[in-house]
């Protein structure tokens, strides 16, 4: 049966052309070596049992064991759809390697494609982000627990406790002139003083907050709501 498929293996040019060679454990399916047939080379694995190659290097039939032992028992022979590479599937009598290792293909050149690397190098990005997003949430509730303080404590020379201090009318009239300024910043210059009045705004209505007895929390409850 094997040497009638073999007939229709077609050494495309003359006898002398070579073939690739997969060798494969029969058992394992380890790919052990890749070598080059030639028709000759290939007669005489099918006469002998045993994986017969044709050397480059040496340009010569080379029987593969002969003089390291390491024999291969032919168990089966493959062609692949275009008939232009063998596939040997052997049971070995030793490592097909000369460096003594089983396999030929003992060392990895990657584990990592660089398209996989750039894809984690992605996602980090990704995770970072949100771990920033996460921490600009959180200054608004650290700032609003520092102005807790603030009220509680009235350290001196604390423009905070000056607010307090001066009560509510003071910072109902701050927020009007930081809405404004927010107004005006973002007809003049948007990208810079509109930043800055906003921060302004921002801490200013959560003065107003703080006096009012109203949490951050609330304000987040009321903003989901709406999302129903
Ligand atoms: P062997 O056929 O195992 O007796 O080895 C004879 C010579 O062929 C070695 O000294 C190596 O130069 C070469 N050789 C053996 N096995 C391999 C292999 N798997 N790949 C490349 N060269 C080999
Ligand atoms: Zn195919
Ligand atoms: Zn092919
Ligand atoms: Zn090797």
């Amino acid at each position: 049966e094997i040497i009638n498929q073999l007939e229709e293996i077609d050494f495309k040019y003359n006898s002398q052309e070579l073939m690739p060679a997969v060798v494969q454990d029969y058992q394992t399916k380890e790919v052990l070596m890749v070598a080059y047939v030639n028709e000759q080379s290939l007669n005489l694995s099918l006469k002998k049992g045993e994986t017969v190659f044709y050397s480059r290097s040496r340009q010569e039939l080379w029987h593969k064991g002969e003089s390291s032992g390491n024999t291969q028992e032919i168990k089966e022979i493959y062609y692949d759809c275009d008939q232009d590479t063998i596939l040997f599937m052997v049971d070995p009598a030793g490592p097909a390697c000369h460096t003594g290792e089983n396999s030929c293909f003992y060392r990895k050149i990657a584990e990592e494609t660089e398209a996989k690397a750039e894809k984690m190098m992605e996602m980090q990005q990704q995770a970072q982000s949100i771990e920033t997003d996460f921490k600009i949430d959180q200054v608004v509730d650290f700032l609003y627990d520092l102005i807790l303080q603030r009220k509680e404590e009235r350290p001196e020379e604390s423009y905070t406790t000056y607010l307090f201090e001066e009560g509510i009318d003071k910072i109902l009239k701050k927020v009007g002139e930081e809405s404004a300024e927010v107004i005006i910043a973002s007809k003049n210059d948007p990208d810079q003083e509109l930043v800055y009045e906003t921060a302004d705004l921002v801490y200013h209505m959560l003065v107003l907050l703080a006096e009012k007895g109203i949490t951050p929390d609330q304000i987040r409850e009321e903003l989901k709501k709406r999302h129903k």
